[in-house]
């Protein structure tokens, strides 16, 4: 069995089974049964599903390895989390973390106003909440307010401005005041797409000269008791510890130097988010070379090492990942569409009496292909198609001949990789590359894999059901907006296989896994696809699955209103083109209103095919 490489990505939170993925946990339930579920229901787009067991899972992960490291070195610091906001936002995810983390030492992290207000409604007061990111009177003027409510809030500085700015807040609005944090900037800096948040050239974090004088202006003005945390955060998706290792000694290292200064109450270092999620479907591409475990070892083992070395007491230890605990809690189901070759079928041939030679020769190479020779048949085609294809820019043969040319040669290719799909041939994989099947899937990459669009993040992907066979269609994947950006490429060294099916006759879904971070706050609405319909499923006490929390696509309605159209406007203008059309009477402009209505108030996405139809009435 293929299995998409769910042992390498899958981090044990599915299994194959019976030949369809289904959530390892509770009454395992086939991800198909549910998305079919919800389709009857009228969904018909991509969906969202949000799995809470899993953020559960991830945010228990990372503490039971923070304790169980600070047990085994006897580390007498503590080890507290925030969730940085930023990562994932929406209320469908942020208040499950709340819920399942109110025994831990977990809060959130906020990095501009609106988020920072999420945090001081939803945080369990107690819990921390940290700060980051460039500030402004306002922003810091809410850390007071948040202060005042009771939370158990630290602001970051960035910059010796937002430090005299504090101060001065702290003199017009009093106590209690906000814990302060330093960020520093560091020599080191992590490797990948996004090591720009450390290292020397950092957008963020204070020199050491500027930490020196920020200890000055804390001591005048009265509040080096209220710094509390260092601050530093090399960069997202970490593929190699080494980087880290780095930069937690020069941390280390200022945290002592400072506390010598006089910064007796500076207790804590924030390491940063930065945790590598596996997004690999292929052994030689794998994302990250070290564990949790030898993470937390590293990080516990480091920060002791040098407080012991210099005389100081051993600091708690925040973190604050936040792609590692939210990636894999949510899935992206895209319905298949079509499959493109599907139209160059056995009975789009339209055969002539008399066909041109070379086209005499593709039907000759379709009936007497053979395994033994069909990559020189192969090729043979292909020559001929090149050769078709001249000949109908020079105006030798017609649209007819063209059009048959396509279809033979589409049913060699099938053919062939149908006879050679046992072996492993080299030249089969070129071949495979090059004749690629598209499926078309309703979703749109912008909209919901970002980073795909933006910096080639590959996510895992497979189909949900039909695992049981073997999957041998080379593929490529279009989504639904009309942007030639909008492809998933695969080569011959990170192939996509995907099954054969008749779309108009059965269901396909592909899903796209590990999207649960950064990948719907940055989904844009290109070509106006929005956030598809998501929902959650939850199990209660006999194991048994719920769905939860079903939050339908935007309408179109919605969506042009978003974009500051005045939607009385469209309504208005259209029942005006209607009234004024010499086309339509008074009879037909009413149901024409009804239709458009009924269009206008649903999202979107694609509900079917045009044959689509047929196969639902079937199915009910
Ligand atoms: C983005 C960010 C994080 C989260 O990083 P992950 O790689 O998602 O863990 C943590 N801290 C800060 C300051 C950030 O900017």
């Amino acid at each position: 069995m293929y299995d998409f490489g769910l042992e390498i990505w899958g981090n044990g939170d599915f299994v194959i089974e019976e030949g369809k993925v289904k959530v390892n946990f509770a009454s395992k339930p086939a991800l198909v049964d549910i998305v079919n579920q919800v389709r009857t229901k009228g969904f018909k787009g991509p969906l969202l599903i949000r799995f809470p067991h899993l953020i559960k899972k991830q945010i228990d992960e990372i503490f039971s390895h923070f304790y169980r490291a600070s047990k085994e070195y006897k580390y007498s610091g503590g080890f507290k989390a925030v969730f940085p906001l930023k990562v994932n936002q929406f209320p469908n995810f942020i208040l499950p973390l709340i819920e399942c983390s109110k025994d831990l030492d977990y809060g959130l992290e906020a990095g501009s106003k609106a988020e920072l207000i999420i945090a001081m409604t939803y945080n369990i007061k107690g819990h921390p909440i940290t700060v980051n990111g460039f500030k402004d009177r306002e922003l810091i003027s809410l850390g007071f307010i948040a202060a005042a409510m009771g939370h158990d809030i630290t602001l970051t500085i960035e910059g010796l401005n937002e430090l005299e700015t504090i101060i001065k807040v702290a003199s017009e609005m009093g106590e209690p005041y906000p814990k302060i944090g330093l960020r520093v900037r560091l020599h080191s800096s992590g490797i990948g797409v996004w090591a720009k948040s450390g290292g020397i050239n950092s957008k963020f974090g204070l020199t050491s000269s500027e930490l020196l004088e920020a200890v000055d202006m804390l001591q005048e003005s009265n509040l080096i008791s209220e710094f509390t945390m260092i601050h530093f955060h090399i960069g997202s998706q970490i593929s190699d510890i080494s980087p880290l290792k780095k930069a937690l000694r020069e941390a280390g290292n200022i945290y002592a130097g400072l506390r010598k200064m006089g910064a007796t109450n500076l207790k804590a270092i924030n390491m940063g988010g930065g945790l590598a999620v596996e997004y690999s479907q292929h052994p030689n591409f794998a994302n990250r070379n070290y564990t949790l475990e030898e993470f937390s070892n590293d990080v516990i083992f480091l920060i002791k090492d040098i407080s012991i070395s210099k005389g100081e007491p051993e600091p708690d230890i925040f973190i604050e990942s936040g792609r590692f605990i939210s990636a894999n809690h949510a899935v992206l189901i895209a319905p298949v569409l079509e499959l493109f070759s599907q139209e160059y079928d056995e009975d789009a041939l339209r055969l002539k009496e008399k066909n041109p030679p070379l086209i005499e020769e593709l039907k000759e190479l379709l009936s007497s292909i053979r395994e033994k020779n069909a990559i020189e048949y192969l090729h043979d085609a292909l020559d001929h198609m090149e050769s078709l294809l001249t000949l109908f820019d020079l105006g030798y043969i017609d649209l007819q001949d063209r059009s048959n040319t396509e279809v033979l040669v589409h049913l060699i290719i099938k053919k062939s990789v149908e006879l050679l799909k046992s072996r492993n041939h080299h030249e089969i994989m070129d071949i495979q590359d090059r004749v690629q099947e598209r499926y078309l899937l309703n979703f749109s990459i912008f909209q919901s894999l970002p980073d795909y669009w933006g910096l080639d993040q590959r996510f895992p992907v497979m189909p949900l059901d039909r695992l049981d066979q073997k999957a041998k269609r080379s593929a490529s994947l279009w989504d639904i907006t009309c942007d030639s950006d909008g492809e998933i490429e695969f080569n011959k060294n990170r192939p996509l296989f995907l099954h054969d099916v008749d779309i108009k006759k059965e269901d396909y879904f592909l899903g796209f896994f590990l999207i649960g971070a950064y990948q719907e706050i940055l989904g844009m609405r290109h070509n106006l696809f929005t956030h598809p319909t998501e929902l959650s499923v939850v199990f209660d006490e006999k194991d048994e699955m719920k769905v939860v929390n079903l939050l339908e696509s935007q309408s179109i309605w919605d969506v042009l209103d978003d974009l500051d159209y005045d939607i009385r406007d469209v309504e208005k203008i259209m029942k005006l083109n209607l009234e004024e059309s010499p086309f339509v009477d008074e009879q037909k402009q009413k149901s024409i209103m009804g239709k458009l209505y009924l269009i206008l108030s649903e999202n979107g996405y694609l509900r079917t095919m045009t044959n689509g139809d047929n196969k639902n009435e079937q199915n009910n």
